[in-house]
């Protein structure tokens, strides 16, 4: 024990510490949230080279380092690929015990957003469920302009409005989809129509050569612009 305790019993307080924080969310993120809050749109990145759509989207490619510029709109609805349920209430989740926390894949999508799952009545979500997003009326420009995810229900719901006009068979079937169609069925068959079907793709000019040795020139470029 220290010397100028001795003698001593020490007083321990408990206390919370509050610190409130602003922080840019950067060109990227915000713009994400401006077309959730202005025009209810969900929009991902395409990385040109690896051909993933981001939702959320980000700036570089967490696989190929590319800057990404490409912005696609995806569907509002999706399918739900896992979920977990939160069992207690604390100050720092967006809603009270108990509630469900889904990964939703979103059609036109590669990469799953992490929402709330709701307005389930009664019933437990399921891994491979259709679920669409449900906009708040009032919108500030944050992930809870989307109040939750709640599963596709009837037909009139189906195509709703980030969707616009759109018939209901285009929602489920963005051009994103059929691509990866395609790709699931070339890939049962065998590689050389891989390539073909890649090819189609504007961007895949050189699908035979590795991602590795595409990676750095963008890269350099990017320096360069900087
Ligand atoms: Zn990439």
């Amino acid at each position: 024990m220290e010397k100028w305790l001795e003698g001593l019993e020490p007083v321990v307080v408990r206390q919370d510490l509050k610190v409130p924080y602003r922080y840019s969310m950067g060109a990227t993120t915000s713009r994400f949230f401006i077309e959730i809050r202005d025009n209810r749109k969900i929009m991902g990145i395409r990385c040109p080279q690896c051909d993933v759509v981001f939702v959320p989207p980000r700036t570089t490619c967490g696989r190929c380092f590319s800057q990404l510029h490409e912005w696609v709109e995806v569907g509002n609805q999706g399918t739900l690929e896992t979920y977990t349920q939160v069992r207690y209430t604390t100050p720092v989740q967006p809603a009270a015990a108990p509630f469900y926390y889904g990964i939703i894949k979103l059609d036109g999508a590669d990469t799953g957003l992490a929402h709330i799952v709701g307005d389930l009545k009664g019933q437990e979500p399921r891994i491979g469920m259709r679920v669409q997003a449900v906009f708040k009326e009032e919108r500030k420009g944050n992930m809870l302009d989307i109040r939750y995810f709640k599963p596709v229900g009837d037909e009139k719901e189906a195509g709703s409005r980030a969707q616009g006009a759109r018939p209901k068979k285009k929602v489920q079937k963005p051009k994103r989809r059929e691509g990866e169609k395609s790709r699931i069925k070339v890939k049962a068959k065998k590689s050389i129509k891989k390539k073909t079907a890649r090819g189609k793709t504007k961007k895949m000019v050189k699908p035979a050569r590795p991602r590795g040795k595409k990676a750095p020139p963008p890269k350099r470029k990017v320096k360069g612009k900087k």
